[in-house]
């Protein structure tokens, strides 16, 4: 009941999933609103002011996408995506455009309840105060500063893997693709350099992670790209 009274939009045209979401989430104290087209979605996410939207990307009047394209005109509320087994390009599409987490279906009730927790904290985290400082595992960040301690010593990052560290603690908890972080680490020239990401990512383990081969916090999506876990 962690997260009571926050209010969530459902936008799924398949009934049975549909209601699944809802009673999980209701569960859990959330206000749930549904829709079953982008149309109707949209009408949906501006008066009933949610605070995350789920979303399906194969709905009867259009590609989910197209939904997050014009929801990101006005609002910055969490979108997780219920994507399909068979959608790989379209999730990466949905979270180019502004998605900031997906579930494979099928899913769970408690996989859903976990992913929606975690994206209602950042969102009332981010709504608070906001702080320079950054702390996950062994790591501390000053962004302020420009420094990163590990174990309360002095890390020291290039320049690219300090942008790279940025990147991921802007948004905490989303997968952020390959697109995303190649367009803002190195600019938009950069965006088919995918080979980049990965390598400054293993150098990004490196210093960050205690165990490089088992990362704790920076995390791979395959075949998406990465995950900042706190
Ligand atoms: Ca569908």
């Amino acid at each position: 009941m962690s997260d009571s009274h926050a209010i969530a939009v459902v936008i799924e045209d398949e009934p049975n999933l549909r209601k699944f979401v809802r009673m999980s989430l209701e569960s859990d104290g959330c206000e749930v609103y549904e829709a079953d087209s982008i149309k109707y979605g949209l009408i949906q996410a501006s008066t009933r002011r949610p605070d995350i939207v789920l979303l399906d990307l194969g709905l009867p009047d259009g590609n989910g996408v197209d939904f997050i394209r014009a929801f990101r005109a006005w609002s910055d509320v969490p979108v997780i995506v219920l994507s399909a087994r068979t959608a790989e390009g379209d999730k990466v599409l949905a979270l180019d455009a502004g998605a900031d987490d997906y579930l494979t279906k099928p899913f769970g009730s408690p996989e859903l309840l976990a992913r929606v927790r975690a994206h209602l904290r950042r969102r009332s985290r981010a709504e608070g105060t906001v702080s320079s400082q950054f702390d996950f595992g062994n790591i501390h960040v000053d962004l302020a500063r420009r420094v990163v301690e590990r174990k309360g010593q002095p890390l020291h990052l290039t320049p690219i893997e300090y942008r790279l560290l940025s990147c991921l603690i802007a948004a905490p908890g989303s997968v952020l693709t390959h697109q995303q972080l190649l367009k803002n680490v190195w600019g938009p020239l950069h965006a088919e350099d995918s080979h980049y990401v990965r390598v400054y990512m293993a150098s990004l383990r490196k210093k960050i992670e205690d165990d490089p081969s088992q990362p704790r916090h920076l995390l791979t999506e395959a075949g998406v790209g990465y995950r900042l876990v706190t």
